[in-house]
């Protein structure tokens, strides 16, 4: 496959992924690193290792796909890439997990996950605890079972999705006009972010056109090497984002919008025959963070040095990987909060660094995605920071856990949130 070739190609072997891949720091182990996942899919592929050892499965599986290794490689070397390629092979050969089974045929079906979320708050007080004295409230599953520990905070399930709860068009006065893809997070669980990039939308004036048969962007799918299924999602959203009349696509979940901005083009470049090639590339062109469009493109930043939190804070960022190396976006959010009146803004130590979370990279190797978590839970806290903002619901509630395991109270929000709270003046 030409992802594999060209990472294959491009890697010298230098070592340098060693010093900042988060899953090595853990493991101190060669086939955990880039370099070392590019030897073993060589080997693979020359067929001195098998395809079939459960070790290799292991080791491709083991990695964050946080991109830390692509970022700082000086040779351009895409892991990420060759890793998911490698994991199609791996699916092939060992199949798909059941619950990777369950969860794509869900996420594929707007019907089903919609139906799911319905079940859930049925049987929600049997199946789950809601916890709420934490840094962000959560569910434990009361109920044991083999794929998520009774322990662990879960992403709340909201009475009433996202896109259930507004018209399709919002009508604004400004003349600016923005599309929003929510992303599953958002829409199922985490409403109160949706809520606020509404609230702040519209009080810009902004007119707000909210499609309704979106789909999920199919990233989970994705990066569990489920390309194929992954493709029919893409071109769902691609079909339909092209009746679309807008400014902007806005997606408030980074790894939604880095799954269609960067993965959906490399799907329809390396995987696919589909010559949808040229319009995922121009869906991606659309596609921003609406932290980055509100400082680039409205005056936001004016009103914000007006406005303040009811009481102080002391706030650090966590980067989301997604958001930063996948979207670019770092200084933006950053100054939005600085200039927050209330707000003491203090950066901690490392701040880019994963958390650990990746999705189901936390359910299969809960182990080490704690681990990682530790790290970023010692920097919130010795940041002396009462409130940690970050652009990403995964990375929320990854902190959130790994805060509450450390026993500290710092709240963790979303930078949407705290933008609300601004202009409302209200407080975290
Ligand atoms: S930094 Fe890049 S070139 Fe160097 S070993 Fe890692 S993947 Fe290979
Ligand atoms: S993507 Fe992240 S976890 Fe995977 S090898 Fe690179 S730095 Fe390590």
């Amino acid at each position: 496959m030409k992802p594999i070739e060209e990472s294959w190609d491009s890697c010298v072997k230098c070592g340098i992924c060693r010093s900042v891949c988060p899953v090595f720091k853990e493991k101190k182990e060669e086939p955990f690193v880039a370099r070392g996942h590019i030897t073993l899919i060589q080997e693979l592929i020359k067929g001195s290792i098998d395809f079939s050892s459960k070790k290799a499965k292991n080791y491709l599986g083991e990695c964050l796909l946080c991109t830390t290794c692509v970022e700082s490689c000086p040779n351009d070397a895409h892991t990420d890439l060759a890793v998911v390629a490698a994991r199609i092979t791996v699916n092939k050969i060992h199949g798909v997990p059941l619950y990777k089974k369950i969860m794509a045929k869900t996420m594929s079906s707007r019907k089903l996950l919609d139906l799911s979320v319905r079940l859930g708050n049925i049987f929600s007080p049997v199946v789950f605890k809601t916890v709420k004295d934490v840094p962000r409230e959560g569910v434990n599953v009361k109920i044991k079972n083999p794929i998520v520990e009774k322990d662990r905070l879960l992403l709340p399930i909201s009475k009433k999705t996202f896109l259930n709860s507004y018209p399709e068009i919002i009508k604004g006065t400004s003349g600016k006009r923005v599309a929003i893809f929510i992303g599953c997070a958002v829409n199922y669980a985490y409403t109160e972010v949706g809520d606020a990039l509404i609230d702040i939308l519209k009080r810009l004036g902004i007119e707000i056109v909210i499609p309704k048969a979106q789909v999920c962007c199919g990233g989970p799918i994705y990066y569990s090497g489920m390309v194929d299924k992954a493709e029919k999602l893409a071109k769902k959203n691609i079909k339909l984002f092209e009746t679309v009349e807008a400014d902007a696509i806005l997606i408030p979940e980074p790894t939604c919008a880095s799954v269609i901005k960067i993965e959906y083009p490399r799907i329809f470049k390396y995987f696919s025959n589909d010559k949808y090639l040229k319009k995922a590339e121009i869906l991606a062109e659309r596609v921003h963070d609406p932290v980055a469009y509100l400082y680039n493109d409205t005056n936001l930043i004016d009103i914000l040095k007006n406005t303040k939190l009811k009481r102080e804070h002391t706030v650090t960022y966590h980067d989301s990987c997604h958001l930063n190396r996948g979207l670019g976006i770092k200084t933006e959010p950053r100054k939005l909060i600085s200039a927050i009146g209330n707000v003491k803004f203090r950066e901690m130590k490392d701040a880019d660094r994963c958390c650990g979370n990746g999705g189901t990279f936390s359910v299969d190797f809960r182990e080490t995605s704690l681990k990682i978590g530790k790290r970023k839970a010692e920097n919130i806290i010795n940041s002396k920071a009462d409130t940690v903002v970050t652009g990403c619901s995964g990375c929320m509630m990854q902190i959130a856990e790994v805060l509450n395991i450390e026993h500290s109270q710092i709240s963790a929000k979303h930078t949407i949130e705290i933008i609300d709270q601004a202009l409302k003046g209200g407080d975290l």
